[in-house]
């Protein structure tokens, strides 16, 4: 998520930060902001939206400085404004600080500032750590000491710079979790949190790893743990273009989103499950989460990826919270006049927050009165802002225009909320341990699916030139085949249809020959006897079959031309591993055809158009 860039050296590093953000712009961003030294006195200008906003901002300002520190945020704690967005300052103004990450125990952190006397001017967790880092240094400690001892108390991740007028000589900066480079220049160094923002200064970087402080000035750089413990550091040559670089080494957006699902899913869980008590902890369903456990109905809305999403969390809520629950497109259940009643909860799914069918879904129910929690990536979007309470998926940006991440996430964050639920209806506390357990093993499990990478792009090289797709699953598998089938239709340009698997003899079955492969989602759940008899019955019309299975499923090789064989799960996790693969076999038969993978012609990101 988000960016920071940091200069120490002799020139003006005003032009210098902008640039840098500006190179950091694809990681998504909502506000900008920038806090440089000028005559021992500290300056913070930041703002709303873009770097070229800033940039107008300063630009008649003079402003020189040969030291300083600017960020662009994609929020996660407070809505983006001008307050939110970093740096952010102590009362003095003589510290500053930008952080990308997330402070966990923030609040018990704030509270404790609170009653310091300390005040807070921003909604965000990011700014107890000024006032913690000043607490500390009101104690006598320096800058480095004072952020070692702060970070001791901090539970999350963080990718954080510090600059204090007090040692203006220096800048301090800190990782776990985000990301942060030191860039090594003549006379002059730098932090950001990847090279894209320096590369065009210097080559030489050092890599910080988790629980690493560092301290730069403009002619040297020295790391230690935040436990004060001296370390070497190894200094790298980066080899790669810029270009290269901003997709972090992979040729397209598409392909880097896919790849980084074990981490995404991961911030998507990160301090959400409650280990010993078998349930979740999500912020914000607490004040509505009465009204929701007694809900008559949920009613799941939403469009396109999000919308398979959707009729996974359907299965999901109906099979643990036994609540009756409805999936809708938004542009129908708008437009159609739907029995809404105020024991009803409304669920909206959207990676962006700004769909404009989802969001007019949402102002339909919410006068007719019902309960509506929204379930997006983007924080402080309309949909966000909109809904009464929700869950973020912190999937992080995503730029690719095919869904690929958020909708992991999203299926993340609907088991939690079913296991939420579940938990204070019906649900044990030994059932609830079993599958928070389950869940928490899902990172490493798409880990070693990513393996399979280069099988799956010498399965697309078969398949390539076919000219129609059938994608076949059942139960919980039924969405993955949808959303299988829309991935290769978004970026390829292929004819493809999902269908429950047990639908095709009422139809689609007339289409197979040899020129129409179906790819069959067929794990060994409840239903495989069942998926075994489909697969045969594609064989015996002469079909290619390429089957998702598990890795323990040798008998499956006998009937198919191509299997791709994942880790088990439980059934209602499946889709969060099933459908890698499928994204992957895409993502292959696009670039294979030559295709512009992360703009597929005639789509949006965002879709904003009714
Ligand atoms: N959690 C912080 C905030 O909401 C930092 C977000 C970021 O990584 O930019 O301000």
């Amino acid at each position: 998520m988000c960016g920071i860039v940091g200069y120490i050296g002799n020139k003006n590093c005003v032009p210098i930060l902008i640039n840098g953000l500006k190179r950091l712009e694809y990681r998504g961003y909502d506000s900008a902001g920038i806090g440089i030294l000028q005559d021992q006195k500290s300056l913070v200008i930041k703002n709303k939206g873009k770097v070229t906003l800033l940039e107008e901002r300063i630009q008649n300002l003079n402003l020189i400085s040969n030291v300083g520190i600017a960020h662009t945020r994609w929020a996660t704690h407070g809505i983006p404004n001008e307050l939110n967005a970093h740096p952010h300052s102590n009362h003095d103004g003589t510290l500053f600080i930008i952080h990308n990450g997330i402070i966990e125990n923030f609040l018990v952190l704030k509270k404790n500032l609170l009653n310091q006397g300390y005040r807070f001017n921003s909604e965000t967790d990011s700014e107890v750590l000024v006032h913690l880092i000043d607490s500390f240094i009101k104690e006598g400690n320096d800058l480095t000491k004072s952020v070692q001892l702060a970070l001791n108390e901090v539970a999350g991740t963080y990718g954080l710079a510090v600059i204090y007028s007090g040692e203006p000589d220096k800048i301090v900066a800190a990782r776990k979790g985000s990301p942060l480079v030191v860039g090594l220049g003549e006379n002059e160094n730098f932090i950001a949190s990847d090279v894209s923002a320096i590369l065009s200064h210097t080559k030489q970087v050092v890599y910080l790893e988790d629980g690493e402080v560092a301290v730069i000035t403009k002619n040297s750089f020295n790391a230690k743990t935040i436990y004060n413990k001296e370390i070497e550091k190894e200094v790298h040559e980066i080899t790669l273009t810029l270009e290269e670089i901003d997709k972090g080494g992979y040729p397209h957006f598409m392909l880097k989103e896919i790849m980084e699902q074990p981490e995404t899913v991961r911030n998507s869980l990160r301090g959400r499950i409650v280990l010993d008590e078998g349930t979740s902890k999500l912020g914000g369903l607490i004040d509505v989460i009465d009204r929701l456990i007694n809900a008559k109905r949920i009613i799941i809305t939403a469009c396109g990826t999000s919308w398979h999403a959707g009729l996974v969390g359907e299965y999901m809520i109906e099979q643990f919270c036994r609540i009756p629950t409805e999936v809708e497109y938004a542009s129908e259940f708008r437009y159609r006049n739907p029995i809404v009643n105020k024991e009803d909860a409304i669920l909206f799914i959207s990676q962006s927050g700004e769909t404009a069918d989802t969001l007019a879904a949402l102002q339909e129910a919410k006068m007719k009165g019902a309960l509506v929690l929204g379930i997006c990536n983007v924080v402080g979007s309309s949909i966000a802002r909109e809904t009464n309470s929700g869950v973020y998926t912190h999937a992080g940006p995503e730029i690719g225009v095919a869904s690929t991440k958020a909708f992991t996430s999203q299926l993340v964050v609907l088991a939690l909320i079913s296991l939420l639920i579940a938990r204070r209806k019906n649900m044990s506390l030994v059932d609830g341990k079993a599958l928070a357990e389950e869940i928490l093993a899902i990172p490493d499990k798409i880990e070693s699916i990513l393996k399979l990478n280069d099988k799956i792009e010498q399965i697309a090289e078969e398949f390539k030139n076919a000219k129609n797709f059938l994608y076949l699953g059942r139960g919980y598998n039924f969405p993955v085949a949808l959303e299988g089938a829309l991935k290769l239709k978004e970026i390829s340009y292929i004819h493809a249809e999902g269908y429950p698997a047990a639908e095709m003899k009422h139809g689609p079955i007339a289409l197979i020959d040899e020129n129409m492969p179906a790819i069959f989602i067929a794990p060994k759940d409840s239903t495989y006897e069942k998926i075994i008899s489909n697969i045969q019955e594609v064989k015996a019309r002469g079909g290619r079959i390429i089957a998702i299975a598990n890795e323990d499923d040798n008998e499956i090789d006998k009937l198919v031309d191509f299997s791709i064989k994942i880790p088990q799960t439980i059934r209602m996790l499946m889709p969060i591993l099933t459908v890698i693969p499928l994204q992957l076999l895409a993502y292959h038969i696009a670039v294979k055809k030559g295709l512009n993978v992360d703009q597929p012609r005639n789509l949006a990101k965002s879709v904003t158009v009714e």
